[in-house]
């Protein structure tokens, strides 16, 4: 096996097919290398080296030092320089790369092959002292940092402490002499921190740079990383040992990065930053203030800095060139890396860009629209879940707000919160049930576990391509980053500006549109659909093959349910209509009534307020099917609560108290999920279906001639185990559908179908299906009933099975294919055998599910039935699921 991969301008030995072995870093950097791009020559050390080691004791496998070493001669060759020479020095940069992007989480050592001799060779070779010295401090900074384990923040104290003394702003004032200098300082530091020499055998540091990034996949932020975006762990990093090209020279030289679209709303402009006479992390790590690329850019910020296509009109077209390249080659927005070096640009990274939910939508339909990828390809770039970002609330323009400071509107969204000042705060104070707003100078990889917990994310520093940005727009979080006229403070725990004091603890809301900051709560609006959002919904439903229904009973949720594009209703919840004051009461009469009259006349007061709702229902829904499931709670959930609330019904019902606690007693249950409830109640009292059903007919009739289409009402059985129980009480729907007709004088059409939500109605489908017109999977009693778990005592311990790898899933969340999914499956099978075209349904709460979606087309259901909310979600993935 080939342990080494290189690359150079113009050939490559790997390909960015190969980013399994090579990394998402190495497998590109070798496909530019293919084009022809301007990279600098380097090679790849698979991810298969990574797995060998930590299988192997932090060994290395047999050859892989002599690949290095003919790996390092093909660099030398390709440059005409010397690794570790006196003359022509080479320097490299070793850098980290896995299978799926990890930014900033992996380790990354640059301007190695430096020393005390090849320092002095690489001044004399430019005539640049400051730029030699530069780069060997930062060599020393970094490598005593990630190989050697000496705190970083020990340099930077070192540096800072000089400047200031000194008198001096930034690192590019510093003169030859002061950084020999530091220099001097950092090796002395290195000397006491680890009691050796910082080493100067140029091949004894690249191995111990090779080995830190391979120990670095290992690191803690890397771990948290990995779970957060279940990234496996045995994947592994590749290493990428490559030539320098050096952005801190001086002249025309500059370094940056830059997304090829606008990664925050999508628009179809070039985006990004850059710093003169920099180096790696400078432009994100917010100790300058970077400068735009464009000059549109330059100019809608009012910076006063020049762009880069106002200094270097040449390099700035070769690099604008080379990103329209880039993107019509892999199809997709970039994120690329560059370095400028006297006026000649180098490439030295290019992946997919992240990009918010908003900006991912209109990126694909644009993309779509320019022949660059197909409606189809569109359609598969959307991740389900992130429509629930685009549906989310924005700030309302109209609400009065105070803006205190503004900084850069890094990630779309309004949020408000508590302000805290650290990760571990906002996950603490998070977990006590209070939105906050995580406040940093500029956030690190260190802090993403809390800012998974904020609500949204303010830092102080940085840019619109910071790690706080770049990880927010990721999250689909709001976030404001580099405010600088706010000064957050937060040993002493406040946040200042402009005379306002504000401390931990107080509400703050940031607009990552705008990047406005407000104190207090500023109300939010919710959200309109995009245009590019209306076009991907149009071109997902042109393919999907499923149907989507809504799971509402409310005319609000119904009417919502609508406007996202519900085809109906799928479950509309009977019981749900009795839980209103005023309702209740009669609700309650008629469970606790202890004779048939009594329900009877109970029931008569229930009758005309089911009328209504359906009525409005049929009018909303007009031209849908709706499918009305009978009553299905047991009673005690309609039970009074307190000795006043059951004084009341007593009194209505005009029972002797006593009597009336005996009622009570005797509907109590050791188990109402499995108890009296569903069909069998309908069956013990079938006044009951006599009331609903002529509520639904009279509706029916009466929307009909409101609307003047035809409203033909699916009529729902819950809780159905056999044949027998359905043939029941099909029985009494048609006595008074019958009835009713006759009163009124017309007829129409419908159906009666069941819920299949127990394993035994799974089992018993084909007798079942004989007397149902459809199904409809309740997939959240089936998934009860199949674990034996209740749904609502399953918080207790099924989270801890998720983390203890017991239970992969949340089988609440997603159906489970290997037992309720096999359920189903039979379901299927066995109710289509006795009824071919038989109508299928799922409307548990995994309905809007995009991987039981997706398990849904695979069975073949006609339609899906979710909540309102996701119904969008629910169209696109049912359209995926085609593909
Ligand atoms: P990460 O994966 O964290 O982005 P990289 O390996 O991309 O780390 O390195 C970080 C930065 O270091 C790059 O963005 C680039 O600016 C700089 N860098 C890496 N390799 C080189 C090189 N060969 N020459 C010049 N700069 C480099
Ligand atoms: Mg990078
Ligand atoms: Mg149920």
């Amino acid at each position: 096996a080939s342990w080494v991969y290189g690359f150079e301008r113009g050939r490559a030995d790997g390909a960015a097919s190969m980013s399994d072995l090579l990394g998402g870093k190495g497998a590109n950097l070798a496909e530019m290398a293919r084009l022809g791009l301007p990279v600098p020559p380097g090679f790849t050390i698979t991810t298969a080296v990574c797995t060998w080691f930590y299988a192997n004791g932090s060994s290395y496998p047999n050859g892989l030092i002599g690949e290095v070493r003919s790996g390092i001669a093909g660099i030398e060759a390709a440059t005409g320089r010397v690794f570790g020479g006196a003359e022509r020095p080479l320097l490299v940069s070793v850098r980290s790369g896995s299978r799926a992007s990890m930014p900033g989480m992996l380790d990354t050592v640059l301007d190695l092959g430096l020393n005390d001799e090849s320092v002095e060779a690489l001044a004399r070779e430019h005539g640049d002292e400051v730029f030699a010295l530069d780069s060997y401090r930062r060599f020393i900074q970094m490598y005593a940092d990630v190989v050697l384990g000496v705190d970083h923040a020990v340099f930077e104290e070192i540096l800072d402490d000089y400047k200031d003394n000194a008198g001096l702003m930034y690192d590019t004032d510093l003169s030859g002499e002061d950084l020999r200098s530091i220099v001097d300082t950092f090796k002395r530091t290195v000397r006491e921190e680890t009691d050796s020499e910082f080493p100067q055998d140029p091949q004894l540091q690249l191995w111990g740079a090779i080995s830190a990034v391979l120990n670095s996949w290992m690191n803690a932020r890397a771990i948290v990383y990995r779970k957060l975006h279940q990234i496996p762990e045995d994947w592994g990093t590749a290493v990428n040992v490559q030539a320098m090209v050096f952005g801190n020279m001086g002249g025309e030289s500059a370094t940056g990065v830059a997304f090829t679209r606008d990664p925050s709303t999508g628009e179809n402009r070039l985006f990004g930053e850059f710093l003169l006479k920099a180096q790696g992390e400078d432009v994100v790590s917010g100790l300058r203030t970077p400068q735009y690329l464009t000059e549109a850019a330059r100019r809608s910020a009012g910076s006063e800095l020049p762009s880069l296509e106002e200094l270097m009109p040449e390099a700035f077209a070769e690099f604008q060139m080379i990103c329209a390249r880039l993107e019509r080659h892999f199809q997709d927005m970039q994120d690329v890396e560059f370095t400028i070096e006297r006026g000649k640009l180098w490439m030295l990274q290019t992946r997919t860009g992240k990009r918010s939910a908003e900006a991912a939508m209109r990126i694909a339909v644009d993309m779509a629209e320019e022949g660059l990828i197909s409606t189809d390809m569109a359609i598969q770039r959307i991740d389900p879940g992130s429509l629930e970002q685009l549906l989310h609330p924005t700030l309302d323009e109209n609400a009065p707000r105070e803006v205190i400071a503004v900084g850069l509107p890094a990630s779309p969204g309004g949020a408000s919160g508590r302000i805290v000042f650290s990760a571990e705060e906002a996950e603490a104070v998070a977990h006590e049930g209070h939105p906050v707003i995580l406040v940093r100078t500029e956030t690190s990889p260190e802090d993403i576990h809390g800012m998974h917990a904020a609500k949204g994310v303010l830092t102080t520093r940085g840019g619109m391509t910071s790690h706080a940005a770049v990880v927010a727009r990721g999250m689909g979080k709001p976030c404001v980053s580099g405010a600088a006229q706010l000064k957050a403070d937060p040993k002493a725990g406040t946040l200042t500006c402009r005379g306002h004091v504000l401390k931990a603890g107080d509400f703050i809301t940031i607009d990552g549109t705008s990047g406005q900051i407000m104190v207090g709560v500023v109300p939010m609006r919710e959200p309109e659909m995009s245009d590019a959002f209306v076009r991907l919904m149009a071109w997902a439903d042109e393919v999907r093959r499923m149907k989507v229904r809504a799971n509402a009973e409310t005319p609000a949720e119904v009417r919502v349910a609508r406007a996202f594009g519900a085809e109906g209703i799928g479950l509309c919840r009977t019981e749900h209509m009795f839980f209103d004051e005023g309702r209740v009461l009669a609700m309650r009469e008629m469970i606790l009534a202890d004779n048939e009259d009594g329900r009877r006349a109970a029931l008569a007061k229930l009758l005309p307020m089911q009328r209504k709702d359906f009525t409005e229902i049929f009018e909303i829904m007009s031209g849908q099917p709706v499918t009305i499931r009978l009553l299905d709670p047991p009673f005690h959930e309609f039970l009074p609560k307190n000795p006043e609330e059951a004084d009341a019904v007593a009194k209505a019902l005009d029972i002797e108290p006593e009597r009336f606690a005996d009622r009570l007693r005797a509907l109590r249950e050791y188990n109402p999920m499995l108890g009296h409830r569903g069909c069998r109640l309908l069956i013990s009292h079938p006044e009951i279906v006599e009331m609903q059903i002529r509520a639904i007919f009279e509706a029916a009739f009466i929307a009909a001639r409101s609307t003047g289409a035809p409203v033909n009402p699916e009529i729902m059985i819950p809780l159905i185990v056999t044949k027998g129980e359905l043939e029941y009480l099909k029985a009494r729907i048609e006595e008074t559908a019958e009835a009713v007709m006759a009163e009124i004088g017309k007829r129409l059409s419908y159906q009666v179908g069941t819920m299949i939500e127990l394993p035994r109605a799974c089992l018993a489908a084909q007798e079942i299906a004989e007397v149902a017109e459809f199904f409809s999977f309740g997939t959240n009693d089936l998934t009860q009933t199949t674990f034996g778990i209740s749904r609502d005592d399953a918080a207790s311990f099924l989270p801890g099975y998720e983390a203890k790898g017991i239970l992969p899933i949340d089988p609440f969340q997603t159906i489970d294919r290997r037992g309720v999914g096999e359920l189903m499956e039979i379901g299927v099978l066995r109710g289509r055998r006795s009824r071919p075209d038989i109508k299928l349904g799922i409307c548990g709460e995994q309905g809007g599910n995009p991987g039981s979606i997706a398990f849904c087309e695979q069975l073949k259901l006609d339609y899906v039935s979710c909540s309102p909310f996701r119904v969008p979600i629910a169209r696109l993935a049912a359209a995926q699921a085609t593909l």
